[in-house]
C-alpha cells in the first residue's frame, strides 16, 4: 500500500515515510492510494481491543511485519496505559443508543488512542526509512493534545518531545497536567501569549532552513504528531470496529445490521475514520457530525460551502473551537475520486477563507453525513438532563454529541442504532460539569482540583489516576519565554 499526497504533487510514498513525514512536503496529507477492506468483520465479535485494532492496522501498514503491528499495538493498549481491559468500552445509555468512551487513556481524552500508539509506529517508521537522526517533535497545544503527546512520547527511545502552551491560555488542570510531565526526553515551556502565538512560533520553527540545519548537523530532525500525519489517522479506525464488534457480542444489534455513529468534531479527524471504517466494510448507516457553536462544518454538509470568515466563539467545549478542519481535504480527496478537486478548493480555501464544492460531491457527503450544533446553553441543559435521567455524567463535548443526536431523531425519525462517540472523561472538564450537576453555590469559588473531588463525591466515580493529586505533584518545568524566544528554547533543549 503506497500513499498519496492529497494536493497531487509528491510522489506516492510508503506507509513509514509517509508516517515520518507526517505532512506531505507539497503541503498535502497523505492518504491511503488503494482501497483496504476487512474480511468477515464477525470473525472478531470475540477478540479482544488489541486482536481488532492489529486486523484494522495491518492491511495500512505494508512493510510493517505482523510482529510488527502487534508489538505497537500492545506497547499502547495495556493495562498500565488504560484503566479498562476494554480499553474503548461501550455504556448503554438507553436502548438503541450507547456511548463510546474513547477517555479511558493516561490523559482522559480520546487523544489517547491515537497518540499512545503514534510515538511507537513513528520509530518503526524511522527504523524501516533508514532514518539516523534522533526525531524531534515539537507541539503548540491549546490543552489536550500536549498532554496526550507527552505522555504517548515519553521515555520512546530515539525520541524527544517539547511543548509549547499558551501562558494564561490553558485550564488550571491542563496546565499541571503538563508542568509535572514526567520523562527523560520531554521539554514543556510557557510562552507569553495565546495559542495562535505559540502555534505560528512552532511553524515557524518548523519551516526555518537554517534552524533545521543546525539541528540536522547535531542530529536531529522534526516530524508532527497532530492530526494532519496518517500515524494519527489509522489507530482511530479501529475503535469504530470495536464499537460494532461490541454490540454483536451483547446481542444488540444483528449479523451485518447497521449502525449510527455521532462523533463530537473538531479537527475531522476522529469522524474521518468512522468514513473509512465504513469504506472498508463496516456496516455504518449516517456518520452525524457534532458542533459547537463554531459550526463551520455544519454549514458545510449542509450546503457545500466552506466559509471560515466568520467570528471565532469561545464555548464550553474548547477542544472543538476550531474553523479550520484540516482533515476535511482528506475527505473531498477520496469523494472526487483522487482528482484535483480537493487541491482547488485548499487553495480558494487558502486565498479567500471559503469554497464551494459542485453539486455532485455535495450529494456525495450529504448521503454519508448528517450534521447539526448545539450552543452551550444546551449543552450544559444535555449534562442535566442526561444526568438525572440514567444517572451518567457526561463531559461538555459528548454532550454536543449527544444533544445533536436528539436533534436527529427529531429531525429525521430515524430509529437506527445509534453509538455516540464519547470524547473525554467529565473529570476533565469538572468545572463545566460541576455547574450542570450542581447548584450554584457548591460550585462557586472552588477550585479545579476541589470540584474533582465533589464531583466524585456526587457521582461516585473514581477521579482517573491522571487527574488526582495533580496539585500535589513536584512542578518539573517552568520555564517561560516570549513567541521571539521560541527559537532559541528549541536549540537549548536540544543541546547534545
Ligand atoms: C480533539 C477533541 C475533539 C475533536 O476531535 P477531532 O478529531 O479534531 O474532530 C473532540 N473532543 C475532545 C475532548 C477532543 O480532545
Amino acid at each position: 500500500m503506497l500513499y498519496r499526497s492529497t494536493r497531487g504533487r509528491f510522489e506516492p510514498v510508503s506507509a513509514s515515510q509517509a508516517i515520518k513525514l507526517g505532512i506531505a512536503p507539497d503541503g498535502g496529507l497523505f492518504v491511503p492510494a488503494d482501497s483496504v477492506t476487512i474480511e468477515n468483520p464477525e470473525r472478531l465479535v470475540n477478540s479482544t481491543y488489541q486482536e481488532r485494532a492489529q486486523a484494522v492496522l495491518q492491511p495500512f501498514l505494508t512493510g510493517f511485519s505482523d510482529d510488527e503491528v502487534r508489538e505497537c499495538v500492545h506497547s499502547a493498549y495495556n493495562a498500565t496505559r488504560f484503566d479498562t481491559p476494554a480499553i474503548a468500552p461501550l455504556h448503554k445509555l438507553a436502548p438503541g443508543l450507547h456511548l463510546l468512551e474513547l477517555w479511558h487513556g493516561p490523559t482522559c481524552a480520546f487523544k489517547d488512542m491515537a497518540l499512545q500508539i503514534l510515538p511507537h509506529l513513528l520509530k518503526k517508521s524511522t527504523e524501516k526509512t533508514e532514518e539516523d537522526a534522533e526525531i524531534v517533535i515539537l507541539v503548540a497545544t491549546s490543552g489536550d493534545t500536549g498532554k496526550a503527546a507527552l505522555e504517548g512520547f515519553r521515555d520512546v527511545l530515539g525520541t524527544r518531545i517539547i511543548v509549547f502552551y499558551p501562558e494564561q491560555g490553558v485550564s488550571e488542570i491542563q496546565k499541571r497536567q503538563m508542568v509535572t510531565q514526567e520523562g527523560n526526553n520531554v521539554s514543556v515551556i510557557a510562552v507569553r501569549g495565546n495559542f495562535d502565538d505559540a502555534q505560528s512560533g512552532v511553524k515557524a520553527i518548523f519551516t526555518d532552513d537554517t534552524v533545521k540545519a543546525d539541528l540536522a548537523n547535531r542530529g536531529f530532525k522534526f516530524s508532527s504528531a497532530n492530526s494532519i500525519n496518517w500515524g494519527r489517522l489509522v489507530p482511530q479506525i479501529a475503535y469504530y470496529f470495536s464499537a460494532y464488534l461490541d454490540l454483536r457480542r451483547d446481542g444488540e444489534i444483528g449479523p451485518r445490521e447497521a449502525i449510527n455513529f455521532v462523533v463530537p468534531t473538531g479537527n475531522f479527524g476522529n469522524i474521518l475514520a468512522g468514513f473509512y471504517a465504513r469504506r472498508m466494510g463496516l456496516p455504518i448507516g449516517r456518520l452525524i457530525c457534532a458542533a459547537n457553536r463554531n459550526n463551520v462544518l455544519t454549514d458545510f454538509i449542509r450546503t457545500g460551502v466552506y466559509d471560515r470568515n466568520r467570528a471565532f466563539v469561545r464555548t464550553l467545549s474548547p477542544s472543538m473551537d476550531i474553523l479550520i478542519s484540516s482533515n476535511l481535504e482528506r475527505l473531498l480527496f477520496e469523494l472526487t475520486g483522487h482528482d484535483n478537486r480537493a487541491a482547488i478548493w485548499m487553495e480558494q480555501l487558502r486565498k479567500t477563507g471559503r469554497y464551494a464544492v459542485d453539486t455532485e460531491t455535495v450529494r456525495a457527503v450529504t448521503d454519508l453525513f448528517w450534521s447539526d450544533f448545539a450552543d452551550d446553553t444546551e449543552t450544559i441543559n444535555t449534562i442535566r438532563t442526561t444526568y438525572r435521567e440514567s444517572g451518567y455524567p457526561m463531559d461538555t463535548h459528548t454532550a454536543v454529541g449527544r444533544a445533536v443526536y436528539d436533534k436527529y431523531r427529531s429531525a429525521t425519525g430515524d430509529a437506527t442504532k445509534t453509538v455516540v462517540v464519547s470524547t473525554a472523561s467529565p473529570f476533565k472538564f469538572n468545572e463545566s460539569v460541576s455547574k450542570a450537576l450542581l447548584d450554584k453555590e457548591t460550585v462557586a469559588g472552588r477550585s479545579e482540583f476541589e470540584l474533582l473531588e465533589i464531583l466524585s463525591g456526587l457521582t461516585g466515580w473514581i477521579i482517573p489516576p491522571g487527574l488526582r493529586d495533580l496539585d500535589k505533584k513536584p512542578i518539573r518545568h517552568d520555564r517561560v519565554v516570549d513567541r521571539e524566544g521560541m527559537q532559541d528554547a528549541v536549540l537549548q533543549t536540544l543541546r547534545k
